[in-house]
């Protein structure tokens, strides 16, 4: 077996393969956004694409803690987006 990236998600703290997690990043400018490709430059946080491990995040402010930053509404707007793109596209396969 390959030794696989793995990450920890930020909402139930469960270590997952880094390719099944979606990737939050943090840029030079302080710009926190989803990063679509997991490659974006910058510091990352990880959560599984499941709006329970959002709202676990969001309750525990999360993401403020780990990024040391308020972090707007529609970011977790655009994390949930991304978690139903992700869900939608597993259905299909
Ligand atoms: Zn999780």
């Amino acid at each position: 077996m390959k030794n696989l990236p793995k990450r920890t998600c930020i909402g139930c703290n469960e270590v997952k393969l880094k390719k099944e997690l979606i990737r939050i990043v943090k840029n030079k400018n302080g710009e926190i956004s989803v990063d679509k490709t997991g490659k974006a430059e910058g510091r990352g946080a990880y959560i599984c694409d499941n709006v329970q491990c959002l709202e676990k995040a969001i309750k525990t402010k999360k993401l403020e803690r780990n990024f040391e930053t308020k972090i707007e509404i529609e970011l977790y707007e655009n994390l949930k987006k991304e978690m139903s793109i992700k869900n939608q596209s597993k259905e299909v396969q």
